[in-house]
């Protein structure tokens, strides 16, 4: 089959997610049919490098054959079963699994099957929490500016992402924005410590003035990713967690994007040594096989939820698909992977690779930053690389980008005017080196005007 033939049975029945779809007027849409790696290959046979993992998710990649037959074989055993009253090895063992490996504290396991629910089940069990401890008064969430939680109401309301806010507002609950730390806005000659140091001081005055009506802190440890791949510092975490024990608030670790040794460690918590009273994680975790989520909390939680079915107290949240096996055992095929393999070792390597070979952009007189926390560098194009004026988002000078790294092969999707690598593990350096020569083909050619 050609291309253009499946291309048009899709626009006259499909809607595709994060798109106008007016776009696919001019911009072609790309069928694929296969995977195998960093590659993926559309129905002509044109091969692209897959430089932003599908959306974070394929960590290993594409096929990667332990995770398919993990899969193959639950499937002879347990499609699925409901996990009310009912239980399976898979989700047991998993779970005992992931209590091993998170930072240590968080002991129970609650599933949904993608990021935004997981996120959900933590900001309600925040909120569960202190209601059933007769803190009825805590009703709010603070959030960072510039943040992405998802995109279902609880966690578009917890995100600071303008178009979102703007669009859906009225729909959304009243929670609080406190400033990002953001270095990308740091000082000239200001160090990420100092700067993230720094933006705690409003975090802190907001914890002090609304802790009484604030259930709880979530953030994107290190990065936020939807947020223009925007980095801080750990230093930050560690403050957070002090101030949040101190003013009697939750902090939920929103690991979605970052868990499984994106930001050079297995979490991005443990590189300021905290632990969350909750953690999201998603995406990586199935390596993008299955619709997966799981949201970690600790005893103290689950006890105040722990009584006589009278009481009330019980949480109130269920998915359909919770627990799925299938998610499960592609889970654990993944959490082998990562015993059996060096793979944040390899990471790093891989890691340095990308910085050496990007190191040279920092004098592109329209790249503002060249930064990078473990599997994720980003390339921030910029107008005016003196008075730091942005391109305006009309322009769509990622889209340039978007369109030149297809025509040479390779998945780039910008953010704005970030153009960023997030590569499944699996890379080599020839193709990390390939990946660099066409981001920064597209950035000359769609910063040339
Ligand atoms: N949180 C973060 C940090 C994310 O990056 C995402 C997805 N990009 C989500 C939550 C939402 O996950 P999902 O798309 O699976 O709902």
């Amino acid at each position: 089959m050609k291309n253009s033939d499946l291309v048009k049975r899709d626009l006259s029945v499909l809607w595709h997610p994060c798109t106008q779809m007016k776009d696919h007027e001019t911009l072609p849409l790309i069928p694929i049919r296969r995977g195998e790696g960093v590659w993926i290959e559309d129905l002509e046979g044109k091969r692209y490098i897959d430089a932003i993992s599908s959306w974070w998710v394929n960590i290993f990649g594409h096929a990667r054959p332990e995770i398919s037959d993990a899969i193959k074989r639950q499937l002879d055993k347990l499609e699925h079963v409901l996990l009310a009253g009912f239980t399976h090895e898979t989700v047991v063992e998993l779970s005992e699994r992931l209590v091993k490996i998170t930072p240590p504290g968080l002991t129970r396991c609650f599933y949904a099957d993608n990021g935004s629910s997981a996120v959900e089940i933590a900001l309600k069990m925040s909120f569960h929490y202190w209601r059933n401890h007769g803190q009825t008064r805590k009703t709010r969430f603070i959030s960072l500016a510039n943040s992405y939680h998802g995109e279902t109401l609880g966690a578009l309301s917890v995100g600071d992402i303008p178009l979102y806010r703007e669009t859906y507002q009225p729909l959304l609950h009243n929670n609080i924005i406190a400033p990002s730390p953001d270095c990308f806005d740091r000082a000239p000659g200001v160090s990420y410590e100092a700067h993230s140091r720094e933006s705690f001081s409003a975090m802190e005055d907001l914890l002090a003035q609304h802790a009484s009506e604030v259930c709880a802190v979530i953030v994107e440890p290190l990065i936020q990713c939807a947020g223009y791949m925007r980095m801080y510092h750990p230093v930050y975490l560690q403050m957070l967690r002090e101030a949040c024990d101190r003013h009697g608030v939750h902090l939920i670790a929103d690991e979605i994007a970052v868990g499984f040794g994106r930001t050079g460690t297995l979490f991005a918590c443990e590189q300021a040594q905290i632990t969350p009273d909750f953690m999201c994680l998603s995406k990586g975790l199935t390596g993008g096989y299955m619709p997966f989520a799981v949201t970690l909390t600790t005893d103290d939680v689950y006890q105040a939820f722990y009584d006589d079915y009278e009481k009330l107290t019980g949480f109130l949240h269920s998915h359909s698909f919770t627990g799925n096996p299938l998610g499960c055992s592609a889970a654990l095929a993944v959490l082998d992977i990562f015993d059996r393999e060096p793979v944040l070792a390899n990471n790093r390597k891989l890691a340095q690779c990308m910085h050496d070979l990007t190191a040279n952009l920092n004098d592109h007189p329209h790249i503002a930053e060249v930064r990078q926390t473990g599997m994720i560098l980003a390339l921030e194009m910029i107008k005016d690389k003196q008075k730091r004026t942005p391109y305006p988002w009309q322009e769509r000078r990622g889209l340039k980008v978007y369109r030149h790294a297809l025509s040479r092969g390779v998945l780039l999707r910008p953010i704005g005017n970030v153009v960023y690598l997030m590569p499944p593990y699996v890379i080599i350096p020839d193709e990390i080196a390939h990946v660099v020569n066409v981001a920064r083909e597209g950035i000359d050619l769609a910063t040339r005007d």
